[in-house]
């Protein structure tokens, strides 16, 4: 069962955070959402015993078709993206398998950015061509590239902006329009970096935006989960295949938990970019740093995109060290205090991880030669990638620069 919106669709980004989707329980007068862990629920009249046979019943009938606690989350999650409606899953890939499995079929093409956040990239490139959906790779932050990848059989764009761990933007507007036009059906934006706060995807033309409802959305590091968000009559026929049949559903406590760390996405939101700007600024004017990439530096490539696109730029950046990453990084997990040298994004607490580029080249963007090229320039032998926290900027840059 898709969210509906939930609130008032004029109340600002802060009051939509802390109370779309949530109301007063009218049984007890509860003021906070209950977490409701049951699987089944006693309908108040007969229904047939497939999902399909429950369209149309507005109750809730079994926790993999939907249930209490997921539906006020995929409410708020709807109201920050200005959508009719989300669909919550058990992690961030699990909602792009939903979307990518659910939406397309054996001979559709999809195009998908030749350098994205790793497990999508695998998904695409190991996975889905085994059931015939054909895969093109492509920049898609030059739009003459996409534009060239475009075949008839083409049903999805896949973007992320910003992307994981280039720091690439794209223009979703522009491709959004180029796409459509062109016969695309679907234009998919994976917001995770950005966050609702800073860019709403489905107000610039995209149909569908998923997060990993475990970074910046749930922002505390214990509770994975993902989200489609999108149009409530594509969420219905996701609902029905992807979800109920797929099954990766998230579970009431995680969604519980992420409702309570979105009330303060927009808060945690400006402290990520005021700390990150001022440790990409540090790391810009440091000897040990040869580039740092940011988009809220005026020294980022798309920065004018930025400007545009962003209303807030995140927490995220991506830097290289003149000395050996590997070295730098063996230095980090001995040295570091505050930051953990940890995968994973967008908590509250501060997270760093070295990228090798023989090891993703091997491992996820394995390309044809150009690509290959062109991300080893961008890369050479590794970056690193920061995920700033609402720590103090001050406490963040001694803590760094003990290890550079
Ligand atoms: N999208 C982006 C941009 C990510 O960085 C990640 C994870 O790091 C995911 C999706 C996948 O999310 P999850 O780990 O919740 O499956």
């Amino acid at each position: 069962m898709a969210g509906k919106p939930g609130g008032n669709s004029d109340w600002q980004m802060e009051t939509k955070a802390v109370h779309a989707g949530e109301f007063v329980d009218p049984a007890t007068r509860a003021s906070s959402p209950n977490l409701v862990m049951s699987v089944t629920f006693a309908p108040e009249r007969l229904t047939g015993f497939s999902a399909r046979d429950e369209q149309g019943y507005e109750g809730f009938i079994y926790g993999r078709v939907g249930s209490p606690t997921v539906a006020q989350l995929q409410a708020k999650l709807a109201a920050l993206e200005g959508a009719e409606a989300a669909l919550c899953y058990a992690s961030g890939v699990a909602a792009a398998h939903a979307l990518i499995c659910g939406r397309l079929s054996r001979g559709d093409h999809l195009i998908i950015p030749d350098a994205n956040y790793v497990g999508i990239a695998e998904l695409a490139r190991d996975t889905l061509p085994r059931f015939g959906i054909e895969v093109s790779y492509v920049d898609t932050s030059l739009p003459e590239e996409v534009e060239a990848a475009i075949r008839p059989t083409t049903r999805m764009l896949w973007l992320e902006t910003p992307a994981n761990p280039t720091m690439k933007l794209c223009d979703i507007a522009l491709l959004s329009r180029l796409a459509h036009e062109r016969g695309v059906r679907d234009v998919a934006v994976d917001s995770t970096y950005a966050s609702p706060i800073s860019t709403r995807p489905l107000d610039l033309g995209a149909d569908f935006v998923i997060h990993s409802l475990t970074k910046y959305i749930g922002g505390h590091g214990d509770a994975m989960g993902g989200a489609v968000i999108g149009r409530s009559s594509d969420l219905e026929a996701l609902n029905l295949e992807a979800t109920v049949h797929f099954g990766g559903v998230l579970s009431p406590f995680n969604a519980w938990l992420i409702l309570r760390g979105a009330a303060t996405l927009p808060i945690r939101m400006r402290a990520h970019e005021k700390a990150a700007l001022e440790v990409a600024q540090f790391l810009e004017g440091h000897p040990a740093v040869s580039r740092v990439f940011y988009p809220g530096l005026p020294s980022h490539p798309q920065h004018e995109l930025a400007r545009r696109q962003m209303r807030n730029f995140s927490g995220m950046l991506t830097f290289q060290t003149k000395e050996s990453g590997l070295a730098v990084a063996q230095r980090m997990v001995e040295r570091l205090e505050i930051i953990h040298y940890a995968v994973s994004l967008g908590h509250h607490r501060s997270l760093i991880y070295w990228i090798g580029t023989d090891d993703i080249q091997a491992s996820t963007f394995r390309h044809s030669g150009d690509q290959l090229r062109r991300y080893r320039n961008f890369a050479g032998d590794g970056v690193f990638r920061l995920s700033v926290g609402i720590e103090s900027s001050c406490d963040l840059i001694a803590d760094l620069g003990r290890s550079l």
